[in-house]
């Protein structure tokens, strides 16, 4: 499917550069194959619908219709309002809090939050020498909580113990506490996610968001949920002053095309994608590098 699209883009492409002048009849032909990609890869519709509008206009302008490579420049055009879609440049994590700076894990469950704040955990022990500390919410799966213990111990970080008795803002107070009196730098706060979105995970999301005042509250996304990852950000996004996302199972077969719903229905940027399973698996997220993923 991916291959046979790229074949037509390009011999668009073909055609339209060998052309000294290109038509409105052109742009919508090219248009139409974008349109095509898109809903391929999974991104959902009204984002699909607002990034031809916007693609459409700029085609339709002297940048491209000037142009003595037409063909080319449109491609141009596409490429770059893609990346621009997903976010220019690359955004880390922000720290800039007095320590401890609190990082907020938030999204479905089996989203990858708990594999993801152990990578993260490592990332900022690594790259940002950071001495930090991992805690659970999630009171309603014990094995969540052991499972953050294991990948936590796996990091090279320190995981801060909590029980299914607890609630979870007494555990987020405990543990913020803890941070303090013990000089962390940063505390990786795990929480609960439900299969589906309901009004008790945003509560209780939204209190321990309140509490914790974090820094960053990031929306772990799995790439694979496709059209869904729109809804899904959308009632996270409602709920909570996000800050970044992190986009998982990118090592999957999808498209990618969750990239650009939830970076253009959330509004914030897309800081990191994870590529496996294992605890080294997640990257600094490359737009320009997943635009033309997500074009096939
Ligand atoms: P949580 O319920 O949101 O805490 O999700 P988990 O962290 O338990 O992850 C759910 C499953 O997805 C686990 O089997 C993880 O190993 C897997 N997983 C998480 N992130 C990735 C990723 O980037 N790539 C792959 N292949 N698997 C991942």
């Amino acid at each position: 499917m991916a291959s046979a699209l790229t074949d037509k883009l390009s011999r668009l492409v073909k055609t339209l550069s060998g052309q000294a002048r290109i038509t409105e009849s052109n742009v919508a032909d090219m248009l139409r194959e974008v349109r095509m990609a898109l809903l391929e890869a999974d991104v959902a519709l009204p984002v699909v619908r607002d990034f031809i509008a916007r693609v459409k206009e700029k085609a339709l302008g002297q940048e491209v219709m000037g142009s003595l490579k037409p063909g080319q420049a449109l491609v141009g055009v596409v490429n770059r309002e893609l990346a621009a879609t997903m976010g220019e440049g690359v955004s880390d994590i922000n720290l800039a809090a007095q320590p401890p700076a609190v990082i907020l894990m938030a999204g479905l469950q089996g989203a990858g939050k708990t594999t993801t704040t152990a990578k993260l955990a490592k990332h900022l022990i690594e790259k940002r020498k950071k001495k930090v500390l991992t805690v659970s919410g999630d009171v309603y799966r014990p094995a969540a909580i052991e499972q953050l213990k294991t990948v936590t111990a796996q990091a090279g970080a320190e995981w801060f113990p909590s029980t299914p008795d607890q609630k979870p803002i007494d555990i987020a107070r405990a543990a913020i506490d803890y941070a303090r009196k013990h000089f962390f730098d940063v505390l990786l706060v795990d929480t609960a996610g439900r299969l589906a979105i309901d009004e008790a995970l945003m509560t209780e999301i939204k209190a321990l968001h309140a509490e914790l005042k974090p820094v960053e509250t990031l929306f772990v996304v799995d790439a694979m949920q496709g059209q869904d990852a729109a809804n899904t950000a959308k009632a996270f996004s409602d709920a909570l002053p996000l800050t970044g996302i992190v986009l998982t199972k990118l090592d999957g077969d999808s498209r990618g095309g969750a990239a650009l719903s939830v970076r253009q229905i959330t509004g914030v940027p897309i800081k990191f994608a994870g590529t496996s399973e294992k605890i080294d698996g997640l990257e600094v997220f490359d737009a320009e590098r997943h635009a033309g993923r997500v074009l096939g």
